[in-house]
């Protein structure tokens, strides 16, 4: 070990069902536009030959969600609740979509948090998303199950409640990229590690979030996320 000038920051890490060892966080990869409803009611289609990429920095979980101060700098909070992937092996190079899901250890229930505005003005002018959507405390996210005990993805729900109502619903299998599909695309660009997360991109019905909303997400009754605004 070199000798350290300030201490190591944490590691992040997000709990394991059924497993007293807990889930080191890398990489966050983010899928954009993964559900054509939402595509749509964001003012674009799904441009099935190219998927959008973005990331948030691995400290930005908030594991297992829960109370959390209102996020700074933003007067039109999104929420977008997600499938999110969590890699248990290295790549070894380009994966062929058919080898991918051997690299998956678990799924989990997360929230990419949005700064809309930021994001819309960001968007007007071509310029980077980080500032939208790469903030302290942007991911909350459930426990990981493993794979085995998820079982296959297909009609799952994916849900999220905001003060008692449905605000976000569909079925995984709306998903216009499959997770074996991202993962042969992100092991492109970028050399895929155990401890990399992959949000899949969220369905229709994003709205605005204000400090003290409670949310309540779900993928049936297998995963289970909840948390709260706090003023700032
Ligand atoms: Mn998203």
């Amino acid at each position: 070990m070199p000798d350290l000038i300030i201490a190591t920051p944490a590691t992040p890490t997000l709990a394991v069902r059924g497993d007293n060892r807990r889930f080191p966080v890398h990489r966050i990869y983010c899928v954009g536009r993964n559900f054509a409803e939402h595509a749509r009611e964001m003012g674009s289609e799904i441009d099935r030959g190219s998927p959008v990429f973005f990331m948030k920095p691995a400290d930005a979980v908030l594991p297992g969600g829960g109370d959390q101060p209102f996020p700074s700098a933003t007067s039109d909070l999104h929420h977008e609740v997600e499938l999110v992937v969590a890699l248990g092996h290295d790549a070894d190079g380009e994966v062929p979509a058919e080898q991918a899901m051997a690299l998956v250890l678990g799924f989990a229930l997360g929230l990419d948090l949005t700064r809309r505005d930021l994001q819309a003005r960001a968007k007007s002018k071509g310029l980077p998303w980080d500032t939208a959507k790469g903030f302290d405390r942007s991911a909350p996210i459930s426990e990981i199950i493993p794979v085995a005990q998820f079982g296959p993805l297909g009609a799952q729900q994916l849900t999220l409640s905001v003060n008692g109502s449905v605000r976000q619903q569909a079925p995984l299998s709306d998903m216009v990229w499959s997770v074996p599909e991202i993962i042969a695309e992100l092991s492109r660009l970028y050399e895929l590690r155990a401890g990399d997360l992959i949000f899949m991109g969220t369905p229709a019905g994003v709205a605005a979030l204000q400090p003290g909303d409670s949310y309540h997400a779900s993928i049936d009754a297998v995963l289970q996320l909840d948390g709260q605004f706090t003023s700032r």
